[in-house]
């Protein structure tokens, strides 16, 4: 638990949220300002601010669990499309500091783009360029 970290009062239940799923390691609540009707955000019950920071023991439970509630929403809310990602770090947009999956159920005709109307950017550097810069060939 991090002190002033909405999330971890979320999962210590004091401050109240619309819980759909829990587990020993994760929880799953309706986000308060949902972009469509199902809109959900999973976290792990563990104060981690990123995948990064997450112990590498949770990442199967927390992403486990992540698959178990779009299961779940799709049944329950007879879906047939989702997006869904994770705002990682501030220049991403990253509101709150502690991780959190966004599932974002889609709606025939809701009016939203896919992951690709997120950014539009294009690198000057070849795919190539690019490539020996991460594998560092
Ligand atoms: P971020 O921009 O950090 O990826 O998204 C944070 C999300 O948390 C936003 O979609 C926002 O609506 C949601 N949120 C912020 N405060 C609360 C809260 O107190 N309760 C719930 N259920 N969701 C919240
Ligand atoms: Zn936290």
């Amino acid at each position: 638990m991090e002190n002033n970290c909405l999330f971890c009062k979320i999962v210590a239940k004091s401050i109240p949220a619309a819980v759909i799923y829990e587990d020993e390691f994760v929880l799953a609540f309706l986000d308060i300002n949902p972009m469509t009707l199902g809109h959900t955000l999973v976290i792990p019950k563990i104060h981690a601010e990123n995948i990064l920071d997450l112990p590498d023991d949770q990442i199967d439970p927390f992403f486990q669990a992540v698959k178990k509630i779009v299961a779940l929403l799709q049944e329950r809310l007879e879906l047939r499309g989702f997006t869904i990602g994770i705002n990682h770090g501030k220049m991403s947009g990253q509101a709150i500091d502690h991780l959190h999956v966004h599932i974002v159920p889609r709606y025939e005709g809701d009016g939203g783009g896919s992951l690709h109307s997120v950014v539009k950017n294009p690198p000057q550097e070849s795919l190539e360029e690019i490539q020996a810069k991460i594998i560092g060939k």
